[in-house]
């Protein structure tokens, strides 16, 4: 099956010029998921996790079937002031001006093996971000994970971890 067939690129989202690409499409559609699903539960099994970290909100929706797969637990790097209790937040850049994610401060067990996953890697800002926070949190990060990688922006060259990804569009 070739993945690309359910992903949709809708034009000028969310601002004129921007190709974004819709994973809602592969979502509803069970043989597409369920494919991905596999695909990736390959790939990120060979980095041997212990937990899975989705980064919000669409990576949650593969990280967590993903994490079930590999019986792994998952959780959740979030946008700010979403997760109850102690948290610990991560600052970091966009375009203009700055973002933040935060992650539960008991979220880890010392030296455990986090992968992050998102659906999309583009600038790497965000995926490079959610490597960080794991680590301010005492993971282990030995990948990241993603469905799509627009390849012309070099987002993989600003992670230092190995990257995974089944659709690259250039
Ligand atoms: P980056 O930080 O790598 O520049 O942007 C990646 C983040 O933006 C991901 O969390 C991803 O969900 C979101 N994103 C940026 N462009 C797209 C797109 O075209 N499609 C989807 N599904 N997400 C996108």
């Amino acid at each position: 099956m070739n993945l690309k067939d359910h992903i949709r690129g809708v034009p000028d989202f969310p601002k004129p010029g921007i190709l974004f690409y819709d994973i809602s499409t592969l979502l509803r559609n069970a043989d597409a998921w369920q494919v991905a699903m596999g695909r990736l539960a390959k790939l990120v099994r060979a980095h041997h996790p212990d937990i899975l970290a989705g980064v919000e909100s669409r990576g949650f929706l593969l990280a967590a079937p993903l994490a079930l797969k590999l019986g792994c637990g998952f959780i959740m790097l979030r946008k700010r002031g979403k997760l109850p209790g102690p948290i610990v937040a991560l600052d970091y850049d966009l375009e203009y001006g700055t973002d933040r994610i935060e992650i539960q401060a008991d979220a880890i067990q010392p030296g455990q093996r986090a992968v992050v996953v998102d659906d999309l890697l583009a600038t790497g800002g965000t995926m490079a971000a959610g490597i960080a926070l794991l680590r301010k949190v005492g993971a282990e990060v030995p990948a990241a994970a993603a469905l799509i990688e627009l390849e012309f922006l070099k987002g993989r060259d600003r992670l230092d971890v190995p990257f995974e990804v089944l659709v690259t569009y250039d």
